[in-house]
């Protein structure tokens, strides 16, 4: 993942704009800490080029590497670095001090957790160090009202600026595992809900009908010899065929029905809050749509569909021996030719086999 195309890139991104604007209002406070000490001009240079040069270098350095995530680390490291290095020259006049280091941490708290923040108090040592060799050691504990007020911007504006990325952050995250879920219960080829979460809905409904006595109908959809037309027509217009049937489901169904692709070429559906002669209709009315399908380029294309219902009824004990009828309603269709619409009646559906229940009825043609 951290590459340049991944999240290494978009890290570095990420960082830039808040180090630019944390290291110019950061350029303020350590002016103000330094100037009483008369400083050499080098280390003026040095501090120019800290706060208003280095956050666009260190992003085209980290955008440029080979692996942008891990140049960015490291740029971190050198921004705690040169922190420490700005502490010592100041003298380690406190409320500077504090406020560079501090919002030091916290950025890399924010970038890295506890591993940057070790890492990051290393190089304040090591800056801290440099800047005592170069610069000889001092002390200075008293804060001027100066330097008081260059440090407020950084206090009082930096950590909103970390805080607003941060919310950002949160919201891009939020939305990810919105679209995550989204798609965990989803059928990538057609969009339909997948096998399992149709399942789960399916119980959810067989409790609610429990529950408050209510109609609700589920259907088994199956394509008749859909491997022949696999084999003959490749498996690219299989899957055309495939996302065809679940448009027309789409378009067949309330909004309130929930269709799913129960696995190859079978697709499930509940149809909430409907009766035994709605939800025949229904799927009559799906069946003959997909069988008037033509295509002009595969004229001798022809879809037809095996459909098994079954209503919801007080005999049923588990959702899945509700599912367990329309399976048997959905045979018995390509028992008797295919290309129908069956029902398991609700009076006489049991646990009997099939040929001991006279009631399916054929509703095709
Ligand atoms: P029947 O009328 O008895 O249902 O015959 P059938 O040929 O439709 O049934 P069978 O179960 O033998 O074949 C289903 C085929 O569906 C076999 C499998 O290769 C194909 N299939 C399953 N999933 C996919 C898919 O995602 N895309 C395509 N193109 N084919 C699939
Ligand atoms: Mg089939």
């Amino acid at each position: 993942m951290n590459t340049r195309s991944g999240k290494g890139l978009s890290f570095a991104k990420r960082i830039y704009l808040p180090r630019v604007f944390g290291m110019g209002i950061g350029l303020l406070c350590v002016m103000a800490g330094t100037a009483p000490l008369s400083p050499p001009p080098w280390v003026w240079a040095f501090m120019l080029f800290n706060g208003l040069v280095w956050p666009h270098l260190a992003y085209q350095w980290a955008a440029r590497s080979e692996a942008p995530y891990q140049a960015e680390q490291r740029n971190l490291v050198l921004d705690s670095l040169m922190g420490g290095f700005w502490a010592a020259a100041m003298h380690f006049n406190p409320l500077p001090t504090v406020t560079v280091l501090s919002m030091m941490t916290m950025n890399n708290v924010s970038a890295g957790g506890k591993r940057l923040v070790l890492r990051g108090a290393l190089a304040q040592l090591g800056g801290m160090a440099v800047a005592v060799l170069l610069l000889g050691p001092g002390l200075q504990l008293e804060a001027t009202t100066l330097q008081v007020y260059a440090s407020l911007p950084m206090l009082t504006l930096y950590p909103m600026a970390l805080g607003w990325v941060c919310y950002q952050l949160a919201i891009k995250l939020a939305e990810h595992k919105r679209r995550l879920g989204a798609l965990s219960l989803t059928d990538s080829l057609t969009g339909l809900l997948n096998h399992g979460a149709w399942k789960d809905l399916l119980m959810l409904n067989f409790q609610k009908c429990r529950k408050h006595r209510s109609d609700a109908v589920i259907a088994l959809i199956d394509i008749d010899h859909f491997k022949a037309i696999n084999d003959t027509f490749g498996h690219v217009i299989g899957d055309c065929v495939l996302r065809q049937l679940s448009a027309e489901l789409r378009r067949t169904l309330r909004e309130g029905d929930q269709a799913g692709r129960y696995g190859g070429d079978e697709f499930c559906v509940i149809l909430p809050d409907t009766s035994e002669a709605q939800a025949c209709q229904a799927m009559e009315r799906l069946r003959e749509r997909v069988g008037s399908y033509r295509n002009p380029q595969l004229p001798t294309l022809r879809i037809s569909l095996s459909i098994g219902l079954c209503p919801f009824g007080a005999h049923l004990d588990t959702s899945d021996t509700w599912l367990e009828q329309a399976d048997r309603a959905l045979y018995t269709a390509k028992g008797a030719g295919r290309d129908q619409v069956m029902v398991a009646h609700r009076l006489h559906a049991g646990t009997q086999g099939l040929h001991e229940m006279p009631d399916l009825m054929s509703l095709a043609r």
